[in-house]
């Protein structure tokens, strides 16, 4: 249970950490994330012996973070074989902020539901090293990436201004850092 969080955190913003030109088109190809997450997924097996259901977790979120792009950017399914993007909407954050906010708020709830329940806590202190390991592993990177994509924002508000929408998003970028620090706090400093 306790993993169950790491591994959606991980996952999902996993095609963003290669947020460069052709890089960033790669890792939103559907060849390219399936060799990202399988390479992940490879490292992670090798390090923590990791089970069916963090394999199914893994993929689950990695692809939706490719449906999302595509609801509210753009990705490339077929490359390298062809460059042709795909798009449903092609508003971005700043401009179409409340479709945002809904989705935010729905993944939000969820996290929370999973976070709070006491159940989830109290397996903490039932990790094991190793287990201990793979959150401290999956979510490092993800609470980096949290820390710039807000920073990312606040200069983006700098210039637009902050409305109530804009300020619910913030909430919410400020919340998943905290988040992500408590459980690594609950991780780290479990006495045995
Ligand atoms: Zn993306």
């Amino acid at each position: 249970m306790m993993l169950i969080i790491p591994y959606i955190a991980f996952f999902a913003v996993l095609p963003d950490f290669l947020h460069f030109e052709d890089l960033r088109t790669f890792s939103h190809s559907m060849i390219g994330l399936t060799i990202l997450v399988l390479m992940a997924l490879v490292v992670l097996h090798f390090l923590f012996k990791i089970r069916r259901a963090q394999v199914l977790i893994a993929s689950v979120a990695a692809g939706a973070h490719l449906g999302a792009d595509w609801l509210f950017g753009h990705f490339f399914p077929l490359y390298p074989f062809s460059s042709r993007y795909e798009s449903l909407n092609s508003f971005n954050t700043y401009i179409d902020i409340q479709a945002e906010i809904v989705i935010f708020s729905v993944a939000f709830v969820v996290f929370m539901i999973i976070f709070l329940s006491a159940r989830t806590i109290r397996r903490s202190t039932e990790l094991s090293n190793s287990e201990k390991w793979n959150v401290v592993i999956l979510i490092l990177p993800f609470l980096g990436m949290e820390l710039l994509e807000a920073a990312y924002f606040l200069q983006n508000m700098a210039t637009v201004g902050l409305g109530v929408s804009r300020m619910v998003l913030l909430i919410i970028f400020l919340t998943t850092i905290l988040g992500s620090v408590i459980l690594l706090r609950s991780v780290i400093s479990r006495r045995r």
